[in-house]
């Protein structure tokens, strides 16, 4: 079985299909996909459904032959051990992770993003997992001031971490950045000294080519995530074939990247791409975990009860949906 690599994803969501209740009213722009969908469901998570979660979405990551997962982590209610909750589902399993929490100021402004980044440093300097590595994380550029990305930068150099972070998903988060007196975000976090080399960036649907390439030569890599692009229709990213440096992720969809590749061609071809493109990228996967595993540890497979992780998710989920209702309200 081939070892896929998925370069971006958000384990916290794995029961979402498993009844998560849709969003009234419905939301009609990305910014209200965010408000209405995911930052209520993050806000709800604690450990016990983060736990839940991860080790779902692990176990379904393994059985799709993913056994590398870049995670990007967001529990606003539980941040400080998060992320040691994911990075023991992934030992556990014997799947390879860079995990991060995805500070953010959106809730509770400078100190929340403070408590994030402070997640991310203990995790790097505490962690002995062998298959798990620490990023630093940042939401977007949108949800944090200038004076936490700077502080992202200093930590990243502080520990040789990279940087993991969306970047111009959407058109708002380069209208934010003008806003700030920058050309775009990624023209922000190099100014803010947070592109260090190494960096992934998810998305990158609003750069120009030259902005793609500017990113490229620092070191960066991008991450295009097909389905949830798609399904958010934020729009494509064409400027990402100014690099090699593109991989595929998920970004929350369950780690299949045999389906992830297919959609990506899919909408690859409706924009004049051929599908060497989707493929490539699919197996760059490979050379962006070894910036982060340059020797691939022994892993041990064990095999998930994956019948028992899906009943143990039916019976958290409504605990969960409880918590999201109380959180959106
Ligand atoms: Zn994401």
């Amino acid at each position: 079985m081939p070892a896929f690599v998925n370069a971006h994803t958000h384990i916290y969501s794995a029961l979402a299909p498993y009844g998560m209740p849709p969003p009234a009213p419905p939301p009609a722009t990305f910014l209200e996909i965010l408000e209405r969908v995911w930052w209520p469901l993050d806000r709800a998570i604690d450990e016990r459904a983060l736990d839940v979660s991860a080790r779902l979405y692990v176990a379904e990551s393994l059985l799709a032959g993913t056994t590398v997962l870049v995670d990007h982590h967001e529990s606003p209610n539980f941040i400080e051990g998060s992320l040691d909750v994911i990075a023991d589902a992934c030992q556990a399993l014997g799947v390879r992770a860079l995990v991060c929490f995805g500070a953010t100021e959106r809730n509770g402004g400078r100190d929340e993003a403070r408590r994030g980044l402070d997640e991310c440093r203990r995790f790097i300097l505490a962690n002995r997992r062998p298959l798990v590595r620490g990023a630093v994380g940042l939401h977007a550029s949108f949800t944090v001031s200038d004076d936490t990305v700077r502080e992202a930068g200093d930590l990243c150099r502080d520990l040789g971490a990279v940087l993991h972070v969306h970047m111009a998903e959407d058109a708002a988060d380069v209208e934010d950045a003008r806003a700030r007196g920058y050309a775009g975000p990624l023209e922000r976090l190099i100014a803010l000294g947070a592109l260090v080399p190494g960096s992934i960036l998810a998305h990158g649907v609003h750069l120009t080519r030259d902005e793609v390439t500017m990113a490229a030569d620092a070191g960066a890599w991008f991450v295009q995530n097909a389905r949830s692009n798609r399904g958010n229709r934020v729009g494509y990213p064409m400027a990402l074939t100014s690099t090699p440096r593109v991989a595929l992720g998920t970004d929350g969809y369950p780690a299949d990247m045999e389906t992830e590749a297919r959609v990506a061609a899919e909408t690859g071809a409706e924009h004049g791409e051929p599908p060497s493109v989707a493929r490539t990228r699919l197996e760059n996967g490979g050379a962006l975990a070894a910036t982060f595993f340059p020797v691939t540890p022994p892993a041990d497979l064990p095999l998930p009860d994956i019948d028992a992780l899906r009943a143990e998710a039916r019976r958290e989920a409504p605990r969960l949906w409880a918590r999201l209702r109380e959180a959106s309200s």
